[in-house]
Formats: C-alpha cells, sequence, structure tokens
C-alpha cells in the first residue's frame, strides 16, 4: 500500500536552508505559469562519492551553479545519467509521486551500464523526500501541474584517462512545471527517421542517459524543420522494426481494441509510463502484447483502418495522441487525427490515479509530504 519513504532515508539528509530565501509573492507568481523545465525550486539534494569513502555526505542545500575542473571526466566522455519523475499535490494538500521504486531501479541500471557507482533505493529515495519536504511550497496546486524531479549522477573526476570515474556527484533538482498540453491534449505529427538511429543492439538504449539524448538532437532538429514535431526512431539492425521516440515509448492501438508495444529488449528505454498503461489497459480488458512491430505492418494498418490509434508515452506529457505519421515516401493521418477514445480514457484513469482522484489500487503512490 502506499506508505511515507523509510523516515531514516530522508533523516540522513543534512538540510542547510538558503538564507536569501525567494519571497512568497515571487514564488506564487512562479508557479502561476510555470513553462517546462525554467524554474527551478530553491534547493537541491546531493551526494557525494570517492572510492574510498564510497557514497557520502549526503545534504539538501541551496540550489546553484557547480564548480566543475575543465578536466572533469563527464565532460568528456559523457558518463552521466539520470531520472525524471514527479511530484503531485493531491485535494487534501498531501504531495506524491508515483513508482519511484522503478525509477530508483531504472536509475541503478543505468549506472551499471555506464559504468557509474551504484546508489541505493534508500538513498535515491531519501534525497527526493528529503528535497521535497524542504521545498513543498514549490508542488503546484493547478491541475495538471506537478512539481517535476531531475535525479542525475555524473563523473566528476577530473581526469583524462579513459576509464570509470574513481568519484561521482548525485543530484537532485525539481521544476514546477505547468500542463504539458496548454489547453488541452492535442495530436502531434512524427517523422519517422530511416536515415538516423538513436541506439543499436549491446549499446546505451536501455539506459537512461544524456548521450542518447545528444545522439537524437539532430535528426530531431532535421525533423522539425521538415515541419514535424517528433521523431520516431527504427531499430539500427533492419531499420524495419518501430523502436520508440527521442524520450517516449511507442504503442499501437487496434480497431480490434487491442493494443501491441515494441519489447524492451535492450535498445529501448522501459518507460514507467509504458508499464503503467499496459496494466491498466490488461485491467480494462484490452488484449495486450509486447511485441516486434514493423514500419511496413504499422502503414498498412493505418492505411486499411485496422489501426485505430497510436500514443506516445513518458513521464511529462503522461500520453500523446500521434496524429500524423509520416516518413520517407509517406504521409499518414491516424484514426480522422484527433486524439482517440482509448488514448483518452487509459490517460484520465492514469492521471487520476496520480493526482489522488481515483484509488490507487495497484499501490503506485508513494507519500512525500
Ligand atoms: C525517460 C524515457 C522514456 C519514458 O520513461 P518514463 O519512465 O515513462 O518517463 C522513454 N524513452 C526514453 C528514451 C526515455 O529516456
Amino acid at each position: 500500500m502506499s506508505t511515507l519513504a523509510t523516515p531514516t532515508s530522508a533523516d540522513t539528509f543534512e538540510i542547510t536552508r538558503t538564507d536569501t530565501p525567494v519571497p512568497d509573492a515571487q514564488r506564487e507568481a512562479a508557479l502561476a505559469a510555470p513553462k517546462f523545465g525554467t524554474v527551478f525550486t530553491e534547493h537541491m539534494a546531493r551526494i557525494s562519492y570517492s572510492q574510498e569513502t564510497g557514497w557520502s555526505n549526503r545534504r539538501v542545500e541551496k540550489y546553484g551553479p557547480l564548480q566543475m575542473d575543465p578536466a572533469t571526466a563527464v565532460l568528456h566522455y559523457a558518463q552521466e545519467i539520470f531520472e525524471g519523475l514527479k511530484a503531485y499535490k493531491h485535494p487534501d494538500g498531501s504531495v506524491w509521486t508515483f513508482r519511484p521504486q522503478s525509477n530508483a531501479a531504472r536509475f541503478a541500471r543505468s549506472a551499471h551500464r555506464l559504468a557509474l557507482p551504484p546508489l541505493s533505493e534508500a538513498d535515491f529515495l531519501g534525497a527526493i523526500q528529503a528535497l521535497v519536504a524542504t521545498d513543498v511550497a514549490w508542488v503546484p496546486g493547478g491541475e495538471e501541474t506537478s512539481l517535476y524531479l531531475r535525479p542525475f549522477m555524473y563523473a566528476s573526476e577530473s581526469f583524462l584517462g579513459v576509464r570509470p570515474s574513481l568519484e561521482a556527484e548525485f543530484l537532485v533538482i525539481a521544476s514546477p512545471v505547468g500542463p504539458y498540453f496548454a489547453g488541452g491534449v492535442r495530436p502531434v505529427s512524427i517523422w519517422v527517421a530511416e536515415d538516423y538511429h538513436r541506439a543499436g543492439a549491446g549499446g546505451t538504449g536501455g539506459a537512461k542517459c544524456g548521450g542518447n539524448y545528444a545522439a537524437s538532437l539532430l535528426p530531431q532538429q532535421e525533423a522539425y524543420a521538415k515541419g514535424f514535431e517528433q521523431v520516431c526512431f527504427l531499430d539500427a539492425s533492419t531499420n524495419t522494426y518501430l523502436e520508440e521516440l527521442g524520450g517516449m515509448n511507442v504503442c499501437v492501438v487496434y480497431a480490434d481494441g487491442s493494443v501491441a508495444t515494441p519489447p524492451v529488449s535492450g535498445s529501448i528505454l522501459e518507460g514507467v509510463t509504458r508499464s503503467s498503461i499496459l496494466r491498466l489497459l490488461t485491467d480494462a480488458g484490452h488484449e495486450v502484447s509486447e511485441r516486434p512491430i514493423t514500419l511496413a505492418e504499422l502503414k498498412a494498418g493505418l492505411a486499411d483502418g485496422s489501426v485505430s490509434e497510436v500514443f506516445a508515452c513518458g513521464t511529462a506529457a503522461v500520453m500523446t495522441p500521434i496524429g500524423r505519421l509520416a516518413g520517407e515516401g509517406f504521409d499518414l493521418t491516424v484514426g480522422d487525427g484527433t486524439a482517440g477514445p482509448i488514448t483518452t480514457r487509459i490517460r484520465a484513469e492514469l492521471t487520476d490515479i496520480q493526482y489522488g482522484r481515483a484509488a490507487d489500487r495497484h499501490g503506485w503512490l508513494h507519500q512525500l509530504a
């Protein structure tokens, strides 16, 4: 069931509050219409690692710039990982996050793949809990608003030799965010990239690391120049199977109500939103399969109407209907180009759980304040 984090984990963080707190009126103004990733709370949680001491110096301190030696390993070899989750304010004023144990476990897997030191679930959750408790006044309360939490870890040793860093920093920063779709959920247009890939077999596609995002930026920019909002990548080996967008998983809904999504087989990031949606779809009686989906099959299904909805999913936007899918030599409308009924219903079910408007029957919520 939903419980408070082990009290010991947050208790071990030493909290040093800023000596220049933001005036209430200024904070309220910042919370009124926050643009994603532009406004940050007054504090950050932090733990430092060295090979000799392990993880130590658990603290919450004033949010501010990091000082780095120009030879800091992350700046040269991109040894960095991150997470993204949200804190939601419920109608009674309590603050909750969603399946943070899954993010902690994924963070540990990402650390392993990037040869960074493992961070325990207690430290991951404790840092989030300590930060949100300190900056609880920064959790917005408006419809579909939340406090976006960004845990990350980077190689902090000053050394240009190529080997895993002997030092690392783990931080959590927090940013109040407004509704992803101001003015209602709106379908996006997708360009299917056939000349670029974001991840290959045996690579880092299954890890949440900054390097994967760096690789996705040029294809994203080129798609944008063609008039599309997002890119969908295909598998790097055969260029035939759907993988995912640069930062969201993808699911296909068929006219018979069944749903399919590509399996997370190493080059696809295992989304918490994806897994939650598959659960809710299964609960609602939909036949759900994780199976390879070829672009050719999807194009045929859109053309003959057997595919009725396509959506992307991830923490930031929850579920984003895809209204148009195009690539070299094709340009197809999904359904009638608007948000489909299954996408709309499951999105409402999931956000109702996150915002405390519906019963948390799977025990997905975790109280922070
Ligand atoms: C973070 C991320 C997702 C979505 O994961 P969630 O846990 O649902 O937020 C999907 N794909 C990529 C590449 C990601 O980095």
